[in-house]
């Protein structure tokens, strides 16, 4: 098993990536602090793991919360000893999301809030706790956004995620001596709840499907496999990297007929 005697933590666990990447790492061994604002999902793959006897427990934390990301860090190390992966995955994509003229004050600062701060906020009370391990590994959920302009509009998800890369980046170069490798998830189009509820018709799935490769989106288990990769040994000289996984939509300039 890959994650044998690890700990991990995973926010926005309840769903999607945080959900499947929870059910994997319990597998692999890890014993697994699920975090997310939704008790009722959280708790139901808690329940999921243990019927497959794996070790799993659930903690409420709002990520844009201070006090919920340090309460959750302590949860892990007292349930279970230790953290030696922490997973900053929760993000948000609000429907008023847009441009910079028609973006109002409180969607850009809920969405800096929760998926910028949020992933300051857990390496800031995360990181003691890894080094207080001895090292560990930290996978920062960012988007290809990051990376490239999207053409539809959603100006504070797009700088949420500019930030989570960045911040990557420099936190990989800070704790790199501590053995705490630090790398961003780079996660194309995904078929989860997120960006379904974004592309809330069949004309908008469309115009996004026509510049993936691949011509299809990604499936929340595909990236839970990479945050795997990151979180395990197998990728010890791995460390502040922008990790794609996109179906090849970062490479096109344009996609084959
Ligand atoms: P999802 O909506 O399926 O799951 C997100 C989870 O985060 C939910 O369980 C939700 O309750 C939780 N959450 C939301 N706000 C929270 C908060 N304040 N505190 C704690 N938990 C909170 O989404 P997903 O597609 O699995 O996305 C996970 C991450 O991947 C996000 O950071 C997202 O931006 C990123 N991402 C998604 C896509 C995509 O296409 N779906 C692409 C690139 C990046």
């Amino acid at each position: 098993m890959r994650l044998a005697n690890k700990v991990a933590l995973i926010t926005g666990a309840a769903d999607g990536i945080g959900r499947e990447s929870a059910l994997l790492f319990a597998k692999e061994g890890a014993a697994v602090v699920l975090v997310d604002i939704n008790d009722e999902a959280g708790h139901a793959t808690v329940q999921e793991i243990e019927k497959d006897n794996g070790c799993a427990s659930f903690f409420h934390a709002d990520v844009s919360s201070a006090k919920d990301s340090e309460a959750m860090i302590a949860f892990a190390e007292k349930t279970y000893g230790q953290l030696n992966i922490l997973f900053n995955n929760a993000g948000i994509m609000h429907s008023y999301d847009g441009n910079a003229i028609n973006t109002d004050e409180a969607t850009w600062d809920l969405t800096i809030n929760v998926n910028l701060k949020g992933v300051f906020l857990g390496c800031k009370y995360g990181i003691p706790a890894l080094q207080r391990a001895g090292g560990g590994s930290i996978i920062n959920t960012a988007s290809i956004v990051a990376l490239l302009g999207s053409a539809t509009a959603q100006m504070a998800y797009t700088a949420s995620k500019g930030g989570v890369l960045s911040m990557s980046r420099e936190l990989a170069v800070l704790h790199a001596r501590e053995n705490i490798r630090v790398n961003a998830l780079c996660p194309g189009p995904l078929k989860t709840e997120l960006l379904m509820k974004f592309l809330d018709t069949e004309a908008k799935k469309q115009r996004r499907l026509v510049h993936i490769p691949m011509g299809r989106f990604g499936l929340a288990e595909e990236i839970a496999k990479a945050s795997l990769f990151l979180a395990s040994d197998d990728s010890s000289y791995v460390t502040g990297t922008e990790f794609t996984v996109d179906g090849g939509i970062t490479s096109a300039y344009v996609t084959p007929e």
